[in-house]
């Protein structure tokens, strides 16, 4: 069986915010019982992260699981592509014009043409690069963080916090994790490797 993952990513925070909300949410998640303060090995993703604390139960949904799962929370600051690891990106939307690009061909396999620009797009994110691309319908230049991935399935941000093997996170607890995260604008991804 394979690992899956919930990521909720602040897409908004800039590279100097980061570490700050990073320091902030965890405290909170640490006094209210969701994460164990002391990192052990139990993300699969790095080397340490935060296990599940003694009121991890509150903030998911256990119908269909059975309880106490072991694996822990990874926070991640910095330049990062955060993707859903499974299957192909399949369409990316201008932020000005929101005209929807097609990435994929009638069989769903990825568009080499179309695909190109946007490659250097997320890649150049990875390496610490902002790679602004026109958009292929307005012409306008579009900033790396600013393209809409279906389903997100890339967010290029500074901030995110990986949930492996969690239950479903509740609605009610993500809404809060938002406020925390200075009523950012959040994207949760869901994913598998
Ligand atoms: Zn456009």
């Amino acid at each position: 069986m394979g690992d899956h993952f919930q990521v909720i990513v602040d897409v908004q925070a800039s590279q100097q915010e980061a570490d700050a909300l990073a320091a902030d949410v965890r405290g909170w998640l640490i006094s209210s019982g969701v994460v164990s303060a002391e990192r052990t090995d139990c993300v699969p993703s790095t080397d340490l992260g935060y296990p599940p604390g003694p009121r991890a139960d509150a903030v998911v949904d256990l119908s269909g699981w059975s309880v106490p799962w072991q694996d822990g929370l990874d926070i991640t600051t910095g330049r990062t592509v955060f993707d859903a690891g499974q299957g192909e990106p399949m369409a990316v939307t201008c932020p000005y014009c929101s005209v929807t690009i097609d990435l994929v061909d009638e069989d769903f396999d990825l568009s080499y043409e179309a695909w190109e620009p946007f490659r250097e797009v997320v890649h150049g994110w990875g390496e610490g690069r902002d790679v602004i691309i026109p958009c292929p319908a307005c012409s306008r230049p579009v900033e790396p963080t600013s393209w809409k991935w279906a389903e997100d399935y890339f967010v290029l941000a500074h901030l995110g916090f990986t949930f492996w093997n969690w239950p479903p996170l509740r609605q009610e607890f993500v809404a809060e994790f938002t406020r925390r995260l200075a009523d950012h604008r959040t994207a949760l991804l869901e994913g598998k490797l």
